[in-house]
This record gives C-alpha cells, structure tokens and sequence, in this order.
C-alpha cells in the first residue's frame, strides 16, 4: 500500500472516531469496505393507466418482484438488515453469504400488500423508509400506523425518509430537526423500537444534514448514488443499485455479478 494511502487512513480513523463513538455497536476503529448491494425499489403494484415515465421508472409490477426474490432465493443471496450490515462495517461481525439489503422507500400501501407477503414466503427481511407524515395524516396511499408496527413486529426494518419527503439541503438546523427526529421519533413511538438508519429524500442532503444525522445517531444513512461498495467511513451516504420498473430477472442477475 503507498504511504500517503496508509497516513490518510490514519487520519480518516483518528478524525472520525470522535463522532462515531455515540453509535450502536461503537465502532472499534478498523475502517473496513465491504461489497453489500443495496437493492433500492419504490412501488411494487400494477401501474395506473396514467402513469408518466417517473412512475413507470419506479414501479415493479407484484409478479417481476416475486421473480426478483425467486432469483435472489435460488442463486444463494441471504437479505440482511441495515444493522447487520453496520455490525460489519463498525466491529466486523461476520456476515452471511451473498450478503444483500432490500430497500423500498416511502411506505406506499403496497409495501404492506404485495411486498411484506412476498418477503415472509421467502423468509426474507426488507427496510421500508416511511414518510412518517402520510402515516399522521392516514392517507390511503401509504401504509398506516398499525400496518407499520404489524411489519415491524414481524422483523422489518421501519425506518424514517423525514416526515414529508421535502429536500433537505439548504435548510437550517431546526428545520433538520423537525425533518429528521420528527420521524424518528414517530417511529419510535409507533412501533417500540428506536429506528437508526435513514433515507434522504431523492438521495439529497449537504453537509448540514451529515452534522444532524451524525447528532441524531443514526447509524447508517443511504443516498440513491450508484454503487455496491460500503465503508465504514461512508455510513451517512452509503450507495445503492437502483431497480428500474422494467428490469428483468436477468438484468438484476446481470447487474449483481458486475464488480
Ligand atoms: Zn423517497
């Protein structure tokens, strides 16, 4: 390894050991990457027939989801929460073969109806992010408190993507706050259990949000930037695979055999 390499190593370790401490597991010092696709998908339904090309982009049609965990199941890849995978990137706890997260942001309603079924026939755990003010305001398109403590009792990662799904950069830190803790605190109170991860809305944050969500404890945060590689020292942005609405078996196969 060239020299600059290992000081900067040192230098990352020694800056960041002063924020990390306050996260569960503390981390040990070891800065470690690890090869952990994170699957990221929206809507798995039926398409309404006025979908625009967004909405196309973000839905998984039940029967392609169920063909996606099919694939997952026969090719050896083993769904890990969130926290699994920061016991690995903070104290180096081993992980299962073919380690892999599912993720599906905002909590519509279907995460309840198609996708919770699917994920328990498969013995699978996802991390559904909650937009936890469409909960508040019992709007049918998103899943409801109740449906949210019912996934979260059965193993599934609830985890907060703020209260409203409103961009977050450039806000001050009350703001942020409100945003950020709001959901959090939501959750906690709705399902028991203090939720540590995060979803930033439409992958956006700067570095306001990082210092909120390093205050806040929030141990592993995902952006929607492109990539399987996960670091210790890139906890608050840790990237993912997008799944687009018309993947196949065989592209999702594709792309997680690409280095
Ligand atoms: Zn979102």
């Amino acid at each position: 390894m060239p020299k600059f390499l290992l000081v900067l190593i040192v230098l990352l370790a020694f800056s960041s050991s002063t924020t990390a401490t306050t996260a569960d597991p503390a981390w040990d010092g070891t800065l470690r990457r690890i090869r952990v696709p994170i699957l990221m998908y929206h809507y798995v339904s039926e398409l309404p027939a006025d979908a625009d090309d967004i909405r196309k982009g973000l839905t998984v049609v039940p029967p392609l989801f169920h063909a996606h965990m099919q694939y997952l199941s026969d090719a050896g890849f083993t769904p890990i929460s969130l926290y699994e995978l920061n016991a690995a990137l903070t104290i180096g706890v081993p992980l299962p073969p073919k380690p892999i997260v599912l993720t599906l942001d905002d909590g519509y309603i279907d995460a309840y109806t198609n996708v919770f079924p699917i994920l328990r026939q498969y013995g699978f755990t996802g991390t559904f992010f909650i937009i936890t003010a469409r909960a508040d305001a019992k709007d049918p398109a998103y899943i409801s408190w109740a449906q949210i403590k019912e996934m979260s009792d059965a193993g599934m990662s609830m985890e907060p993507h703020t209260k409203d799904h409103v961009d977050l950069r450039e806000r001050d830190h009350d703001f942020l706050i409100y945003q950020m803790k709001g959901s959090i605190e939501s959750l906690t109170a709705f399902t028991g259990r203090i939720p540590r991860m995060f979803s930033y809305p439409v992958g956006h944050y700067d570095p306001a949000v990082l210092t909120v969500a390093d205050e806040l404890n929030i141990d592993i945060a995902v952006s929607t930037a492109s990539g399987d590689l996960q670091t210790t020292s890139g906890r608050l942005h840790l990237p993912r695979v997008r799944v687009l609405g018309n993947m196949s078996v065989a592209a999702l196969a594709s792309v997680l055999r690409s280095p």
